[in-house]
């Protein structure tokens, strides 16, 4: 919703037959505060910064009905709508489905229950961790699940026992619009622009090639200093 926020008032200026009210954010989320990720302490910066740019909050309200025109809210609230950005959840792949039973628990070594040789990770499994939760599907989660079932497949080839997964994770960013970040590193909370930074670093570190870093760099360090760089690809000339 940050980045959106960003974009729509990045642009706006080149549209100025736009008048009359500006264009309105609203984020519908089931629990109770954003982010659950992070400690409540950042979960409320997130919404202050956010609230403080007008953007609009419904927070223990989930969406009953969509349509083009509007949302409708389990409360009963219509929010008029042309553009709804769905980000709260999927369904598991219908092998996935095929192959195990909801809710896709598996061991702690990964191996599912029943199914002697079949094992599962990553995004269709729940993992269960040591404080008696699940393991959240994540990128940092899913790459080392995979380092530790082949470890676990190999040993069972071998003869050994396979061992239960374990990982403490790497830490949490969220990027929040306007060079702001919050999120928490190795139990340590951090926000605002050195968060930021720290989140674009992240995700710069990972990248696949050296020649792709630079580029992307070079890009983000022009972007500081020029305005956004947008394109509007249309097959109607009229609006190019
Ligand atoms: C928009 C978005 C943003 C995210 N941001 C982050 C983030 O910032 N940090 C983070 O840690 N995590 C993030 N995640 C979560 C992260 O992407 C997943 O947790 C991770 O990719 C899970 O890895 P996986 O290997 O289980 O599944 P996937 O990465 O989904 O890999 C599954 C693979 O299986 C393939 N496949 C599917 N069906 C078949 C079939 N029948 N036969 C063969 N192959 C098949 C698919 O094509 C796919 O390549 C994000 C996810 C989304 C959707």
């Amino acid at each position: 919703m940050a980045e959106l926020f960003d974009l729509v008032h990045d642009v706006v200026h080149f549209y100025p037959r736009l008048h009359g009210p500006q264009p309105r954010f609203v984020i519908v989320h089931a629990g109770e505060r954003l982010l659950p990720e992070l400690s409540p302490m950042l979960g409320l910066y997130a919404q202050r910064k956010l609230g403080g740019r007008g953007i609009e909050f419904r927070l223990g309200a989930r969406v009953s009905k969509a349509t083009a025109e509007d949302i409708t809210l389990d409360s009963g609230e219509t929010i008029p709508s042309r553009t709804l950005a769905w980000t709260a959840g999927n369904r598991p792949n219908p092998l996935v489905q095929q192959v195990m039973q909801p809710p896709f628990a598996v061991e702690p070594t990964m191996q599912v229950p029943g199914t002697p040789g079949l094992w599962a990770l990553g995004d269709c499994a729940r993992i269960p961790d040591p404080t008696g939760g699940v393991y959240p599907p994540t990128a940092q989660h899913a790459i080392r699940e995979g380092k530790a079932v082949a470890r676990n497949i190999a040993a069972v080839l071998g003869g050994r026992r396979p061992v239960p997964f374990r990982f403490g994770g790497l830490g949490v960013l969220v990027s929040l619009g306007h060079r702001t970040a919050a999120g928490e590193i190795g139990g340590r909370r951090v926000s605002g622009f050195l968060a930021w930074v720290l989140w674009r670093s992240v995700y710069l570190s990972k990248l696949p090639s050296v020649e792709k870093r630079l580029r992307v760099l070079a890009d983000r360090t022009l972007d500081l200093v020029f305005p956004r760089d947008i394109a509007l690809s249309t097959k109607d000339d009229r609006h190019a």
